[in-house]
């Protein structure tokens, strides 16, 4: 990466007013341990993991997901999400992260906000992907999130977030990592392995 590259948010910033203005956005999302507890209260992630640790869970997910699913019907659900649908969101999520984070990297954009997975599964059709299919997903998804994410780290990236305030490269890194962990727990269940 040049030199030019913004290695720590709004500190970059030309004319300095962004950070103020960020610094005053109210934060009301709880996310990471402080929503889910830790360890989880759910699936036991525990969130004093390393980044290096973070990015790992994520480099293994595809093959961790593979055996998980291996000779289970893409569509068996209890509710929710089915198999297939839980490795299509975890495979869109960090896509959808890969992304945000590169903004950072590449084009000095720090600001992020939310996404509805609920939205995007049904205007992806989640429903239609075979599981087979979220697993090549996974594969993709995972393999470039790794690359960008490593290398977030490694600058010391600084994203805000609208509802979670500031959110450090590997914020986002264990955040991730859980979402893949908790749901993989979620297909657990479904297949009572
Ligand atoms: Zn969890």
């Amino acid at each position: 990466m040049g030199s030019g590259v913004p290695t720590c948010g709004f500190l970059v910033d030309p004319d300095g007013q962004r950070g103020l203005e960020l610094a005053a956005w109210t934060v009301v999302e709880s996310w990471g341990a402080a929503l889910f507890g830790d360890p989880c209260h759910a699936c036991g992630f525990d969130w004093s993991l390393t980044p290096e640790q973070a990015i790992a869970v994520i480099a293994d997910a595809p093959e961790v997901f593979e055996r998980a699913t291996a000779g289970v019907d893409g569509d068996a659900r209890q509710g929710g999400w089915s198999v297939a649908e839980y490795t299509s969101h975890v495979a869109d999520n960090l896509r959808q992260w890969s992304e945000r984070v590169q903004a950072a990297r590449v084009a000095g954009q720090t600001t992020v906000a939310g996404y509805d997975p609920d939205q995007l599964a049904i205007a992806r059709n989640y429903a239609a992907i075979p599981l087979s299919v979220a697993l090549w997903s996974l594969h993709h998804s995972a393999t470039a999130w790794v690359d960008v994410l490593s290398g977030a780290v490694a600058q010391e990236v600084v994203l805000w977030h609208a509802t979670r305030g500031r959110q450090r490269a590997q914020d986002v890194a264990r955040n991730n990592a859980h979402d893949a962990m908790h749901h993989l727990w979620d297909i657990q269940r479904i297949t009572g392995r």
